[in-house]
Parts: structure tokens; sequence; C-alpha cells
């Protein structure tokens, strides 16, 4: 329909609270090789900045992200690339035909009039979380080497025997955070979640940084020692360790805790010390919280998904340490390659219902 080789076939709309993840897929596509991170072979995945492709069966998977708050970035990447056309019934103008699109995500409530103005399209809302679920469902079948383990900065891919994958908790890092026990293809509940999640480590970290993006931020984060913020329990016992309940002197008896001082205040504290202590403490207490909700359940697999993760190494070191500390070795904490993108993803699928 874009006058290129491309042909997008469907497209699926994930609008959540901070980001809008918008998934569409296009038959015979050869021009994907650009931009690409891994080597292209059938099922691999191809990766620039904010757009990601990757080649599966006849076509390929694109991927793009944009802020919810400049949704109109969004309607304008959609009308260049005239994607909405995919909705209609015969790939016709949108203004004789009825233009349907899947979207999941609150969003899809609160701007389905705007995509009707704007773009003269349908959202077709689906459930966010039998969207999570579909979608996570769909990447740990379909895709190879989508899980993986992140330990001492080393990836390890997880071969997912299909006939194995049952039950597992996803847990879903975005705004806020859902943790959702599965027992199989459309069957899961939603057994717990913390409003203490991304939102709150970029709103907070915004109010203490300045930061003016999120990618900043982490970045920070990236050079920051969280020793200079956070009480360990060395701080506490003279450097030593509390040996005897298993607490080495490094482990953080308090976030934030060392941030006391009387003659210091916020601008005497590195930007990039607080990011980092922020991106701890978020990633430890969600890692805990998680594994948690496995030990109520039994569950030895957890993968964690959401926009948050981003494929931080800290932010899965720190998630994966948690889960294993607390389980003492015996759950293990998996991420996926399109972590962010689950939502968008299941309501991808949902065509074939
Ligand atoms: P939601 O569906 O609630 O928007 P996401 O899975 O999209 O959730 O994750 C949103 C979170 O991802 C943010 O709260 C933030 O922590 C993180 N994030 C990652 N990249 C960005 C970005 N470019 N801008 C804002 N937040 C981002």
């Amino acid at each position: 329909p874009n006058g290129s080789k491309d042909h997008v076939s469907h497209m699926a709309l994930d609008i959540g609270g901070t980001l809008i993840k918008l998934v569409y897929f296009s038959r015979n596509c050869e021009c994907s090789v650009e931009d690409k991170e891994d080597k292209p072979s059938n099922d691999s995945l191809l990766v620039s900045n904010d757009h990601k492709k990757f080649q599966l069966l006849k076509g390929s998977f694109h991927f793009a992200k944009f802020e919810t708050s400049k949704i109109n970035d969004c309607l304008e990447f959609i009308q260049c690339n005239q994607l909405h056309f995919s909705g209609c019934k015969h790939h016709g103008d949108p203004t004789n035909d009825k233009c349907i699109i899947k979207a999941t995500g609150g969003g899809a409530h609160k701007y389905g009039d705007l995509f009707k103005e704007k773009l003269g399209i349908c959202l077709d809302k689906e459930d966010e979380m039998d969207c999570l679920v579909a979608g996570a469902n769909f990447l740990l079948k379909a895709v190879h080497e989508e899980a993986f383990t992140y330990i001492n900065g080393q990836k390890e891919f997880l071969q997912i025997d299909h006939d194995d994958l049952y039950p597992y908790l996803l847990v879903n890092i975005g705004s806020g955070v859902s943790m959702i026990k599965v027992d199989g293809d459309s069957k899961f509940e939603r057994v717990s979640g913390t409003n203490v999640g991304g939102g709150t480590f970029w709103g907070l970290g915004r109010l203490l940084t300045k930061c003016k993006t999120f990618d900043e931020l982490l970045e920070l984060s990236h050079q920051g020692n969280n020793r200079v913020i956070d009480m360990l329990v060395g701080d506490i016992y003279g450097g030593m360790d509390y040996a005897k309940i298993g607490l080495s002197s490094m482990t953080i008896a308090s976030s934030f805790g060392k941030a006391i001082s009387d003659n210091k205040e916020l601008e005497d504290y590195k930007p990039e010390d607080i990011s980092r202590s922020l991106l701890r403490m978020i990633s430890n207490n969600i890692g805990q919280i998680s594994y948690l909700n496995a030990l109520r359940f039994g569950l030895k697999r957890i993968f964690f998904g959401g926009f948050f993760i981003r494929g931080h190494a800290y932010t899965m070191d720190t998630i994966s340490v948690a889960v294993n500390f607390w389980s003492k070795g015996e759950a293990k904490a998996l991420f996926l390659r399109h972590e962010g993108f689950l939502g968008a993803l299941g309501a991808f699928v949902s065509y074939e219902k």
C-alpha cells in the first residue's frame, strides 16, 4: 500500500500509560537487513534504536514505540506509512471502508475517538492481560532464542520445551507492574502487582536528577555508585558481614539510607549515584516481590517483560540477583528479547481469533 515492496498485512497497538507500542507485519520484506544487530537469518532479530524488525516466516515484524504524551507522532507514523490501510477490509481508503485495528492498553479506551477522528479507524479493544499473556506465549513458542538468563554479565539463551512451558510467572514491568501466573494458552490469573514500577523510576528519577529523557537517566545509572546513597550492611557493622544471617557487608540494608547527612543537600549528591540507587531499589523490590509470588504458587520460572527493562545490564543483573538471593538459587529470572512488545504482539495475534 505504501508503494514499496513491503505489503503491510496487519498492525496492532498497545497504548500504555507511558509508551505506545506498535507492531506491524509486512510480507515479502527483503529490505530488513539494514539497522541490524544480529546476523540476519529466518528468525533473527534486527534492531535499530526505536524501530525494530525481525524476520519470521515469509515476512517481517516491525516494532516501533512512541511516548503516549506525544500520541500525534504515532498517528503521523501510521499515516505516513499508511499502516492504517491494513485494517480496511479491502485495503482501501479508510473514508469509504470500515478500518479496524486491534489495540490494547488503557489508551485503546482513552484515545479511541482520536484515532477515529484523525485516521478514520476503529480500535478493536482487546483485554490488556489477555494480550500480555498471548504475546508472551507467542514469543516463547514461535521465536528462536527469545528467553535468556542474565547472570554475572552473561546472557544465556534458554531452549524452551513447548510441552514444559507452563506454569510460569509473568512479570510485566511497565509504568506499573503486573504479576501473572500463566497456566496455558489463555489460562492465567493476575496474582499480584506493585505500583512501584517503571513509572516510579522514571518519575522519581526525573524529579531527583533533572534528566530530560528516560535514556539519559538510564545512561547515568551506568556511571554511578550507589554506595554513596545506600546504607549497606557494612556501614552499620563497621565494614563487616552479618554472617550469622547470611548478609554480606555489601548488601543494601536501606536504599537511600545514607542520604541523611545534616550538612548535605540534594545538590550535593551526584545524579548518576542517585539514578543508580533508584534503579537498584526498584529492580530489587520487583525481583523480591516476584520471587514471593513464585513461591506462593511453586513456580520456578519467572519471565520479566515490559519496557522498564530495555535490555539494560544493571537492571537485569539486579533482578537476577534478587531472585537468586531470595530463592536460594531455586528460582530463575528470565528475560525476553522483545520484552516491551508483549501486549502489542498479543493484540496482533488476536486477529487470528
Ligand atoms: P506502559 O504500557 O505502562 O506504558 P511500558 O511497558 O511501555 O509500560 O513501560 C513503560 C516504562 O518503560 C516507563 O515507565 C519507563 O520506566 C520505561 N521506559 C523505557 N523506555 C522509555 C522511554 N523512551 N520513555 C519513557 N519511558 C521509558
